[in-house]
C-alpha cells in the first residue's frame, strides 16, 4: 500500500513538474531501513576443552616453500595423492601440500619426498590424527 502511494505520488509529481521536461523522472522516495533486534539469548560455548590457538609457521609463507610447492603441483598434477583417501575428489578442489613427517617431528622441510598433496578431507583427517597423537604424548 505504501509502495502504491509512492508510485501514485511520483506520477503526480512528474505530471505537474514545471519546465519543458514535464515527465522528468523523480527521485525514488526512500524508506527508512528496518532494524533487526539483537538476540536476547546468549550464545553458549559447549566445548569441553578450548582448541589451541591456530598458529601459522612463517616457513609456510617463505619463498622457498612456495616455489617447491608450485614445482610439485606442476610435476605431479594438482590432485590428492593420499592412497588411503576416499575422497570425494573433484576438479578445482583445494589441494594442500603437506609434510608427511611434520617439521616438528624432524621431517625435512624442503625435500619433495617429504611432501604429499592432499585434498581438504585427507588433510583435515591427518591433522586431526596428529593432534590426537600430540595430546596423548
Ligand atoms: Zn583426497
Amino acid at each position: 500500500m505504501q509502495r502504491l502511494y509512492h508510485i501514485v505520488l511520483s506520477v503526480a509529481k512528474a505530471e505537474f513538474a514545471p519546465g519543458p521536461g514535464r515527465l522528468r523522472e523523480q527521485p525514488e522516495p526512500t524508506m527508512p531501513k528496518l532494524k533487526t533486534m539483537a538476540s536476547r539469548v546468549n550464545k553458549l560455548d559447549t566445548r569441553t576443552a578450548p582448541l589451541p590457538a591456530k598458529t601459522c609457521d612463517p616457513f609456510y609463507l617463505s619463498r622457498e616453500w612456495r616455489v617447491l610447492v608450485a614445482k610439485i603441483r606442476r610435476e605431479r598434477g594438482d590432485a590428492c595423492e593420499d592412497a588411503n583417501c576416499k575422497g570425494p575428489h573433484y576438479p578445482g578442489q583445494r589441494i594442500y601440500a603437506d609434510h608427511i613427517v611434520e617439521i616438528s617431528d624432524g621431517g625435512a622441510k624442503l625435500d619433495p619426498r617429504n611432501v604429499l598433496l592432499r585434498c581438504s578431507r585427507s588433510h583435515g583427517l591427518k591433522t586431526a590424527r596428529e593432534r590426537v597423537k600430540r595430546q596423548r604424548a
